[in-house]
């Protein structure tokens, strides 16, 4: 691991930098995960409550993409790397591998339930470990649980609602993590930041 002053700012103030970036990366992979089996999942819903569900699946889909390019270049100002293979077994939806090719709704929406629930207790542990301390990762972390915590909601409403009335959001992508997204290059990515 190179020197970077973005991780000894870090570690200065009380958070092991590498069990953080670890738990980054793990977070990162979890997402594009996320991300690869919603499109998988979104061409296996058919019928009235398949079509009700794709609604909720495509804005997660297009939102958990979001969060994977939001933390990439943090992990990256922190020293960190992403894997050079992506070995794409990470994330709450890789149970839906297990799926038959017909599964149904009833079948799925545990899965996608399971899933929401554990992306809020990482982002919720991720804010804990930088709570006070580090203010740039705790900010993105915490717009990204808001996100999460509105899956958690849409899919509890669909539960509640099924597929008899459309949903009554109407709601933009990433409200909360859209200025993630607008951010410069971070520093680190150039090539002398970070040196080995
Ligand atoms: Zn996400």
């Amino acid at each position: 691991m190179g020197r970077c002053v973005a991780r000894e700012l870090v570690e200065w103030s009380g958070v092991d930098a590498e069990r953080l970036v670890d738990l980054l990366v793990e977070r990162a992979l979890a997402e594009m995960g996320n991300y690869y089996y919603y499109t998988l999942l979104r061409m296996h819903l058919v019928g009235v409550e398949g079509d009700a569900l794709r609604r909720v699946v495509e804005d997660a889909r297009e939102e958990d993409r979001n969060h994977f390019e939001a933390l990439v270049p943090r992990i990256y100002e922190l020293g960190g790397r992403l894997p050079a293979t992506f070995a794409g077994e990470l994330g709450g939806l890789g149970d839906l591998r297990n799926l038959p090719a017909e599964a149904d709704v009833p079948q799925i929406l545990p899965i996608l339930l399971k899933a929401a629930e554990e992306s809020v207790r990482a982002y919720t542990q991720l804010c804990s470990v930088t709570s006070g301390k580090d203010n740039r990762t705790y900010n993105l972390v915490l717009a990204i649980l808001h996100e999460e915590i509105a899956h958690q909601v849409w899919l509890l409403e669909f539960l509640g609602r099924g597929a008899t009335e459309p949903s009554p959001r109407t709601r933009n992508i990433s409200p909360f993590v859209a200025p993630y997204l607008r951010a410069p290059r971070p520093v680190s990515l150039e090539p002398a930041a970070c040196t080995a």
